[in-house]
């Protein structure tokens, strides 16, 4: 067994003991393995080991491997693809063209073109609302008190389906701290779900938190270091 398939199997057992200790079904979390800064053969291994859904922050780099993969005569099952990283208005049709799922959005003007340049052959784009669950200036995200809104507005958008929130709190060494950011999340998830219904993804946890993010009703991780190992270059 490659180290990245150990490293894959150890990540979703660590799910499944997670989700067993919080007394929930391991079927309802979804593993986003986020390949970023990783070449598209590690996502290739990945994909042989059974993972189907990746995550990628940065748009051309994302397009190649998934340019890449399309080309393979080894890959029969389609891949999910999500974009989770800071989107700028020149790089949204790209976007739109190419991947699945946008988790990161935080502004009706990027989420405004996303659904303009869909292309109308394909299914509506994927979304979360990125929430800036800590407070941060210099963090991406909208705030608490502007979620609603956006949410509103994004679900009338016809490229587009809401699917649900993504949040990466801010890093703390203190397990109350991040507890308290994923119990807000999870909050306003619950709320949002009265409103729509079909919304079914909170997306959060990463390498470090999963097991806490999944005790507080996640049903996403996001996972990169903990599969493909530390990052290839600064991100
Ligand atoms: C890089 C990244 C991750 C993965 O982080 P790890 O700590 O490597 O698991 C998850 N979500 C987002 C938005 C990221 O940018």
């Amino acid at each position: 067994m490659s180290t990245l398939t150990k490293q894959l199997t150890n990540v979703l057992s660590q799910i499944e003991q997670a989700a067993v200790a919080a007394n929930r079904d391991s079927h309802e979390i979804k593993l986003l393995a986020v390949s970023k800064t990783k070449p598209a053969e590690q996502v290739k291994l990945a994909y042989a080991a059974g993972q189907r859904r990746f995550g990628e922050n940065y748009v051309q780099e994302g397009i190649e491997k998934i340019q890449a993969l399309r080309q393979d005569a080894d890959i029969a099952d389609p891949i999910e693809w999500h974009f989770i990283g800071p989107l700028q208005s020149n790089k949204t049709k790209l976007v739109a063209e190419n991947f699945d799922w946008v988790q990161s959005i935080d502004r009706l003007k990027i989420a405004q073109r996303l659904s303009d340049q869909r292309p109308t052959e394909l299914p509506p784009l994927n979304i979360c609302l990125q929430v800036n669950i800590s407070g941060e200036a210099s963090k991406s995200g909208t705030t608490l008190s502007q979620v609603i809104e956006l949410a509103s507005q994004v679900s009338e958008l016809p490229g587009l389906k809401l699917r649900g929130i993504m949040a990466i709190p801010a890093p703390s060494d203190d397990l109350q701290v991040l507890n308290d950011s994923f119990v807000q999340l999870h909050r306003l998830y619950l709320q949002l779900q009265q409103t729509y219904p079909d919304m079914d993804t909170l997306s959060m946890g990463m390498s470090d938190d999963m097991s806490v993010a999944i005790a507080n009703g996640s049903t996403m991780v996001r996972v990169g270091t903990a599969i493909f190992g530390a990052r290839d270059y600064k991100s």
